[in-house]
């Protein structure tokens, strides 16, 4: 059958999305596959549809729970009822019943933890995969922004699995981290399909603002003048409770914070608001977004300074899904970038936690994973963040070769630094960004080798000008939203009186 004809029956589209026939017509001619495609592009589709071509099972490696539920629940939108996730949310019964009937699933999602369980791994080698899928593939590289000690092995699980069809999917790698992915998975020959990381329709806005404190009106300002549906994103939970308050309280009422800190329903219900238009303004640390397709956000904000520029395209790519003009803001004061700095340095345990986690460890066997699990005491004696025991037990776990404390420990430490400097090089490159006094655009595309803008952007960057009379909000939104602001602080100016007069 024709590709748009299994398109149209089985996901009710009538075309493909830049890339997606490219990605899928090379994995149906036998061909491993690298392909980088923009967020919100529609990637997964490009191991969905294959399904409906290959005999056989669809195993797809995800690095994040939430990710790997959204794109469960999305197969099964479509209608498709033979798809599993094999995580820790399967409690041993069920995990149990789906193992005995693995075969009768064709999409099968996997974390790396659950992969190099012995026991799942022999249950998935009786199967025939006709597809081995890499999600989020940048985590495999060293040099990615979000290097995943468990993704490393991924080529071995590959070899164990009789070198299955690949497809490595990424929204953003530069070569380097791609180069690194092909490597690692052991791939001989392969195709590559790159679509550019550029999103003409999102302009880029940066604005220097004298300090800190100002940041708050400025925001307030903008908040106010631009249109809406937005998201603002704080590195900080707490200032991003902070300004969703106060954004209520100066008469934007429909905003809502979304944090890791809310439980599950809160944050369930937040984001359906928000995707269902009754939201106008999130105020979001990175937890918000994954699985977030809602095509018409016009604004994203950053009102801290991100830690790397991938992160921030991914951020930003969530604005204009629909194709019309949106606008990505970044706020900057001097010293901005302290924040990210503390934030790379408190993600990875320190030298000194090191040593004393090794200090402790003198008179005991050299540690395994389930050492570390069983002396919870020591994380909190260490004052080990749960990202950092995390990075200790996946580095332990993978030099369990080693028999010398000396040499594990000499190992975690320079990964650690090796870490530290690839993260700080990010923010050095993050700065150099915002203090561009060429094309913002332009500076990205270089990053990711892309060469040239390819087309003429009408509103490219604050460098080469944007016509702001397209990102505005009409002047009877903003008033309304004034005099609801107003109104409140007249309120309260009555009752404070009132109480005052007493
Ligand atoms: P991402 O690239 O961010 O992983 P997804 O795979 O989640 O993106 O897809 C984003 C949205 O685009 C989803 O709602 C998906 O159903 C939709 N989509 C995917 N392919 C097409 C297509 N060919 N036509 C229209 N919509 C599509």
């Amino acid at each position: 059958m024709e590709l748009e004809k299994i398109l149209f029956t089985y996901f009710g589209y009538q075309t493909f999305k830049t890339g997606q026939k490219e990605v899928i017509s090379s994995l149906l001619g036998g061909n491993h596959t690298i392909a980088m495609l923009p967020t919100g592009t529609g990637k997964s589709l490009c191991y969905q549809l294959p399904g409906y071509c290959l005999d056989g099972q669809i195993l797809i490696i995800s690095p994040l729970l939430s990710l790997m539920q959204d794109q469960v629940e999305q197969l099964m939108k479509f209608g498709e009822k033979r798809v599993i996730a094999l995580n820790s949310f399967l409690d041993s019964d069920k995990r149990g019943y789906v193992l005995r009937n693995l075969s009768k699933f064709k999409y099968i999602f996997v974390s790396p933890e659950m992969l190099s369980l012995p026991a799942i791994m022999k249950k998935l080698q009786a199967l025939t995969i006709s597809l081995f899928v890499v999600d989020e593939a940048h985590c495999i590289s060293q040099w990615g922004y979000d290097f995943r000690p468990d993704y490393s092995k991924l080529g071995d699980f590959r070899k164990k699995l009789g070198n299955p069809l690949t497809l490595a999917l990424t929204a953003t790698a530069t070569k380097k981290v791609r180069e690194d992915i092909i490597q690692s998975l052991d791939l001989e020959e392969y195709n590559k399909i790159d679509s550019t990381i550029d999103r003409p329709n999102i302009s880029f806005y940066v604005e220097e603002v004298p300090n800190y404190h100002d940041k708050q009106s400025r925001l307030l300002e903008i908040v106010l003048q631009f249109q809406k549906p937005g998201i603002i994103y704080f590195s900080s939970k707490k200032v991003a409770e902070q300004m969703a308050s106060l954004l209520i309280e100066k008469g934007i009422k429909r905003t809502m914070a979304y944090h890791g800190g809310l439980d599950q329903e809160q944050r369930i219900l937040i984001q359906q608001q928000f995707i269902h238009g009754q939201l106008d303004v999130i105020c979001a640390t990175s937890a918000f977004g994954m699985g977030v397709n809602k095509e018409n956000i016009r604004f994203i904000i950053h009102y801290h300074m991100p830690m790397q520029i991938e992160s921030y395209l991914q951020e930003i790519g969530r604005a204009g899904r629909d194709g019309e003009e949106s606008i990505a803001i970044l706020l900057y004061s001097p010293g901005d970038e302290q924040l990210p700095i503390q934030l790379a340095e408190g993600e990875l345990p320190s030298e000194l936690q090191i040593d004393w986690l090794f200090s402790h460890l003198v008179n005991s066997k050299i540690p395994n994973d389930s050492f570390l699990e069983d002396n919870q005491y020591l994380r909190e004696q260490g004052g080990f963040s749960e990202v950092q025991w995390r990075i200790i037990q996946d580095l332990i776990k993978n030099t369990q070769g080693s028999s010398n404390h000396e040499q594990v420990k000499h190992k975690i430490k320079e990964f650690v630094n090796e870490r530290l400097k690839v993260k700080k090089e990010s923010i050095k490159f993050m700065k150099k960004w915002i203090k561009s006094k060429s094309c913002r655009r332009e500076l990205i595309l270089e990053y990711f080798e892309e060469g040239a803008v390819k087309e003429s952007v009408r509103n490219c960057c604050d460098i080469c000008g944007i016509h702001f009379d397209q990102y505005q909000a009409t002047e009877g939104e903003q008033t309304n939203h004034l005099i609801e602001g107003m109104w409140k602080d007249y309120l309260t100016n009555i009752l404070l009186n009132s109480e005052l007069s007493k």
